[in-house]
Order: C-alpha cells, then sequence, then structure tokens
C-alpha cells in the first residue's frame, strides 16, 4: 500500500486546478446595513462579479450585495440597504 501524500503536494494540486476550475461556493457573513444582525450568503465565487438583490434574514429588508472574486477569495465586499 502507498503513502498518503502530504498536504503540500495537495496544495499544488488545487493550484493546477484553479484553470479548470468548477464551482467555488463559500460562505461569507456581513452585518444588515438596516438591522445590523449578522446575515450569512453562500458566494460563488467563481463568478468574477456580481451584484443582487438579498433579503435580510432578521428584518426582511432588502440588501444589495456587491463582490468581486479573485482565484476563489473575495476581494471587494459590499452590503447596500436599498431604498423601498
Ligand atoms: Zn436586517
Amino acid at each position: 500500500m502507498e503513502e498518503v501524500e502530504t498536504m503540500e503536494t495537495l496544495e499544488e494540486f488545487s493550484e493546477d486546478a484553479l484553470d479548470h476550475r468548477v464551482d467555488i461556493a463559500e460562505e461569507y457573513e456581513f452585518d444588515c446595513p438596516h438591522c445590523w444582525e449578522k446575515n450569512s450568503i453562500i458566494l460563488d465565487l467563481s463568478v468574477e462579479a456580481q451584484s443582487y438583490i438579498e433579503d435580510c434574514t432578521i428584518c426582511c429588508n432588502p440588501i444589495e450585495i456587491s463582490y468581486r472574486a479573485e482565484d476563489g477569495l473575495v476581494i471587494e465586499f459590499d452590503a447596500k440597504s436599498i431604498e423601498q
């Protein structure tokens, strides 16, 4: 039986995989701009930049979410309140 490869090898491996990755989803926490309660959403990091409207899970007010992702990491995130 062969030895299991170390974590180092795994890291190199995932770097290679970036070119043909499919979906990278990450849970992200932010404060609601209406009630300041913590919300968490799942961001699709395979998309470079995205913005959409989400309702706060606590106060149900609409929040404009916009973010940018690079190499599977969130590099910019903004949660704004929307005039109703
Ligand atoms: Zn809220």
